[in-house]
């Protein structure tokens, strides 16, 4: 479904990805950690499509290329679904209205249509009682909460998921990343982006730690050296992309 095939992305003198290769199924859940500066953002902005790289592939479902016309880009983001550590909520429209708006921006739903669906998702993620605050009355956990909806509401085959739980407390980023899983497994692929590898743990997810816009470790496939020479496995795909 996201496939990295020796993708490297450049900014001027520094390469931000060096021929990175990794791929996820359908339904999957993947976690990249890895600190500031590894190249996450960057890998975030080329599944989106915000960014072509400087060489390589980078397919998302059936889009395919570095040249994606601009409204094939558009349409892409809307079949994303996206969460960001900063929420980045409409902060002068309603709970309600924000999820409302990401169903009316597809323009494939009447009116009639419109409320049930982000009604529904407001009951999905607990918000439902909340529906007609604005965002600046909700606590952060709320927030998150809120742009989850908006990021679920078009049932995305995969979600995105930018250091989610960065703004909030232990509490409320335990809410949240419960529902994520929750979401992960009713169905969507799920991709989270962190500084904390602890979240693939709690996400259950395969964890690719990302170093200098390297991929260091397939810690879910990862094996000693000496097994995988006495079982003659192939090392992870991750691994063997170098100089391929
Ligand atoms: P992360 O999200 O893991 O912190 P980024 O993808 O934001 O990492 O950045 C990876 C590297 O690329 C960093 O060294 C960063 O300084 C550099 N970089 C990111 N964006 C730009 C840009 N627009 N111009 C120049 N360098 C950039």
């Amino acid at each position: 479904m996201i496939t990295f095939e020796q993708v490297s992305r450049r900014y001027r003198e520094r390469l931000a990805l060096d021929s990175v290769s990794w791929h996820m199924d359908e339904g999957e859940c993947v976690v990249f950690a890895g600190p500031s500066g590894a190249g996450k953002t960057t890998l975030l902005r080329l599944i989106t499509h915000e960014l072509a790289p400087s060489s390589g592939t980078v397919t998302v479902g059936t889009f395919r290329g570095a040249r994606l016309p601009r409204a094939k880009r558009a349409l892409l983001r809307r079949t994303l679904g996206i969460v960001y550590e900063d929420f980045r909520l409409l902060n002068d429209r309603t709970v309600f209205e924000n999820v409302a708006l990401a169903v009316r921006i597809t323009g494939h739903f009447a009116d009639a249509e419109v409320v049930p669906r982000s009604l529904y998702a407001l009951e999905e993620v607990g918000l439902q009682q909340k529906q007609a605050a604005y965002p600046s009355e909700l606590s952060a956990g709320e927030k998150q909460r809120a742009a989850i909806a908006r990021a679920i509401v078009n049932r995305p085959a995969v979600v995105l998921a930018d250091e989610p739980t960065g703004a909030l407390e232990p509490a409320s980023a335990r809410e949240i990343l419960g529902l994520l899983r929750r979401i992960h497994d009713e169905g969507a692929a799920l991709l989270v982006v962190t500084t904390r590898p602890e979240i693939g743990e709690a996400l259950g997810g395969r964890i690719l730690r990302l170093h200098d816009g390297r991929i260091a470790a397939d810690e879910a496939e990862a094996r000693p050296p000496w097994s995988a020479a006495a079982s003659g496995a192939a090392p992870p795909a991750a691994l063997t992309d170098r100089g391929a």
